[in-house]
């Protein structure tokens, strides 16, 4: 491998290799149904609001990155692929409505909740108008905002297949159930989500930092061996005693799921 070099992009060139590469993302259905690993930005500058939104956002395991302003926000927007925006109106510098025009002409297709101070229905049309998805005027409950968000991430999520299947390996996605040669096999919500991510992607080398964005958080440290403690376990319980074995480990790579080696 050559070293690595800074590429000068025109904007033109970045903007279409965000393009690719927001589409390039796994689709979001997998991860909704078990609501680990969405991510969602919320972009408030009253910080107690913010903090509050944060908070109650990820207690239902959703990975939430908080920003107080409108420029931080399109950076954010523009650079990393979220699932979902909570988008304040009223923000200190380039307002939450010049945020969503401004993502929506670089086509990021994100769901937008908006979020406003005033129930001015002008704003609402405005909003709506330039590609927000809903709507809601302060004050508003935690639960109201969770509700909508869920409504957002479930509209994104587009059909998904219940039950994945590898070799005599079964998983459920609604009832949430793993089996393998006729016996269910437990599994923590962890272990759950890696190997519906794994089965999402069958066939395919996941790598490790893959792993670390989609099933654990954003910041996750790739410095530690969480990802390979969880495989290790997910592998007993999915392989030892069957034949042939279906999580297999490619050196350097990553992880993959399928019959042969
Ligand atoms: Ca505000």
């Amino acid at each position: 491998m050559s070293e690595a070099k800074g590429i000068k992009l025109s904007d033109r060139a970045l903007r279409g290799l965000h393009f690719c590469y927001l589409h390039s993302q796994p689709r979001a259905a997998w991860r909704f149904r078990l609501n680990l690993g969405m991510r969602v930005l919320v972009v408030e500058d009253e910080k107690k609001l913010g903090s509050f939104l944060r908070n109650g956002l990820a207690q239902e395991n959703l990975v939430v990155d908080l920003v107080h302003d409108g420029g931080t926000a399109l950076t954010q927007i523009l650079t990393q692929a979220y699932d979902a925006i909570v988008l304040d109106i009223m923000l200190p510098g380039r307002d939450g409505l010049s945020v969503l025009r401004e993502m929506r002409r670089q086509r990021v297709n994100t769901p937008v909740l908006l979020l406003s101070a005033r129930g001015n229905v002008n704003e609402r049309i405005e909003g709506l108008n330039l590609g927000a998805d809903d709507y809601l005027p302060k004050p508003f409950s935690i639960n109201e905002v969770i509700a909508r968000v869920r409504a957002l991430l479930r509209r994104a999520s587009g059909d998904h297949a219940t039950i994945m299947q590898v070799a005599d390996l079964s998983l459920n996605v609604i009832n949430r159930e793993a089996m393998r040669g006729g016996a269910k096999i437990e599994l923590t919500n962890r272990e759950f989500a890696l190997l519906e991510y794994l089965m999402a992607h069958a066939g395919r080398v996941i790598t490790k930092t893959a792993l670390c964005e989609h099933v654990w958080e954003h910041h996750f440290d790739t410095g530690t061996n969480v990802v390979e403690v969880c495989i290790q376990r997910l592998r007993r319980k999915i392989d030892d005693g069957h034949s042939p074995k279906l999580l297999h480990t490619i050196r350097g790579a990553g992880y993959v799921m399928r019959e042969g080696r």
